[in-house]
């Protein structure tokens, strides 16, 4: 097959661009991620990747066939017609091009699906951004995807606050092995898939003897476990049990383990004392919420897939707003690009349309927003204490309550965990800080008083 067309076609729908006042953003959605699939001396076949697109070949063909097919005389000096096709059918329409989809990154998405149903295809090593927040964490998830052996980090344990990537790197670690590994067997589940499985078994077990037998097969006999969400199993006691069983089972014969929680194992209250050293025999590490330009790198990834686009200034925006987690900036970032869809053709969504779009969203999360240092100001304020005695080694009561009271606030309106708390109240130990938070939470229930003082600072920290 010839390659002319295709061998020039960076150059080609550059001089479309050039020569059309094509806008940029309608060159890098609509012209960059096409794909010359085949050509003759009469034709050339043009593909648009519907997934990433939309439909536009009637809207290509009606505006740019022309244009293109002169691009393409002024480029390689050939004339040919333009066919456009999008993706999917023209493997159908055009002859001598089915087998360029043999190998093509679709196919090899449908076969995974297939065999690795729980698989998310969007979440790989790929599409992580890293940055100091993270860092650690990806760091380690490389290291256990490439070397699946049980050997590096056993359990790796990942942790932190929602919506900050832990179930994205479980993922990328599982698409990782299986693409560079194929050699291991390899199973990932949510904490509540494992319960119903564990549930449903022993149902199943009254009538059938193999359930329990067949639960452990579909568990037990695996190179790589990936359990996520760890946390919502603590307190159900035969599920807990069983994943015990499991994870002594794979543990002890060298498999690999990933687990994932929202608080670091230590934390993991109503776990066994055994199985908290356990879990943190191999390597706890904890994600942050992204800094500024983390967001805005993640954001800008956002964009390259996206048919709206936006100005720096509006993406700064979201960026500074909503990056509590992850996932509140995806949420933002969705909101507005809405909001700019509904708002009329060809109008550029201006800073206060964004504004608009994401009031809601931003005050909603306002105590997510929340930092210790603020609550402990406003403590400290309410009290009429000074800061430095509150952090300091003092023990008197007149600090003490307002420091308990501010390990509560804490606990109770950010995501941080206890260690995390423990430090910024300048304390050694998380337990001072378990211990404060269950003194007050114990208090309240009898305290009419101390009642009154929470419910004082939470309407001054704007908390419900
Ligand atoms: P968690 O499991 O910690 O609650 P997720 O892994 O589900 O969080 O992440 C929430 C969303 O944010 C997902 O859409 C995920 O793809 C995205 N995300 C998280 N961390 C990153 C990152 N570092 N780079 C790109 N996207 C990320
Ligand atoms: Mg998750």
């Amino acid at each position: 097959m010839e390659t002319v067309i295709k061998d020039n076609w960076t150059q080609i729908i550059g001089f479309l661009r050039d020569n059309y006042d094509v806008l940029p953003v309608l060159y890098r959605t609509w012209f960059e991620p096409l794909e010359v699939i085949s050509e003759s001396e009469t034709d050339v076949v043009v593909a648009v990747d519907e997934s990433k697109q939309g439909d536009i070949t009637s809207l290509l063909d009606r505006r740019y066939r022309i244009p293109l097919q002169t691009s393409i005389v002024a480029i390689t000096d050939r004339e040919v017609t333009v066919n456009f096709v999008t993706r999917n059918l023209s493997s159908e329409k055009t002859d001598g091009v089915s087998s360029y989809y043999n190998n093509s990154e679709e196919q090899k998405q449908k076969a995974l699906e297939e065999k690795y149903p729980w698989l998310r295809l969007g979440h790989s090593f790929d599409n992580f951004v890293v940055s100091s927040s993270n860092s650690l964490a990806h760091a380690a998830a490389v290291a256990v995807a490439e070397n699946p052996n049980g050997q590096v980090y056993n359990p790796l344990f990942l942790y932190s606050g929602p919506g900050l990537g832990k179930t994205h790197l479980m993922h990328s670690i599982s698409r990782h092995i299986i693409e560079h590994h194929p050699e291991y067997k390899i199973r990932y589940t949510t904490s509540e898939n494992f319960t119903n499985d564990v549930i449903e078994s022993m149902r199943e077990s009254k009538q059938n003897s193999t359930a329990l037998p067949n639960l452990r097969e579909k568990y037990r006999n695996v190179d790589v476990l990936l359990i996520d969400d760890i946390q919502f199993i603590i307190g159900k006691q035969s599920t807990l049990q069983e994943f015990f069983h499991t994870f002594e089972a794979l543990f002890q014969t060298g498999k690999q383990l990933v687990i994932s929680s929202d608080k670091p194992p230590s934390e993991l209250e109503g776990l066994e004392d055994r199985y908290k050293t356990r879990f943190s025999s191999g390597l706890p590490v904890d994600i942050q919420p992204p800094d500024y330009e983390t967001a805005m790198a993640i954001l800008q990834i956002k964009q390259e897939q996206s048919d709206v686009k936006l100005e720096d200034d509006i993406l700064s925006y979201i960026a500074e707003n909503a990056r509590h987690s992850i996932r509140e900036l995806e949420g933002a970032y969705n909101k507005v690009i809405l909001y700019s869809k509904l708002s009329r053709p060809g109008e550029q969504i201006s800073k206060e349309m964004a504004e608009n779009a994401l009031k809601d969203f931003i005050s909603d999360n306002q105590e997510t927003m929340l930092t210790a240092d603020y609550i402990i100001d406003v403590v400290c304020n309410h009290f009429n204490v000074d800061k430095e005695r509150l952090l300091s080694e003092r023990r008197t009561e007149d600090i003490t309550v307002p420091r308990q009271i501010c390990m509560y606030l804490c606990s109770q309106y950010t995501s941080l965990t206890q260690k995390v708390i423990a430090e910024k109240l300048n304390r050694r130990n998380h337990t001072t800080v378990n211990h404060g938070v269950n003194k007050i939470k114990d208090d309240m229930l009898v305290d009419n008083e101390l009642q009154q003082t929470i419910t004082i600072l939470k309407k001054k920290l704007n908390v419900n």
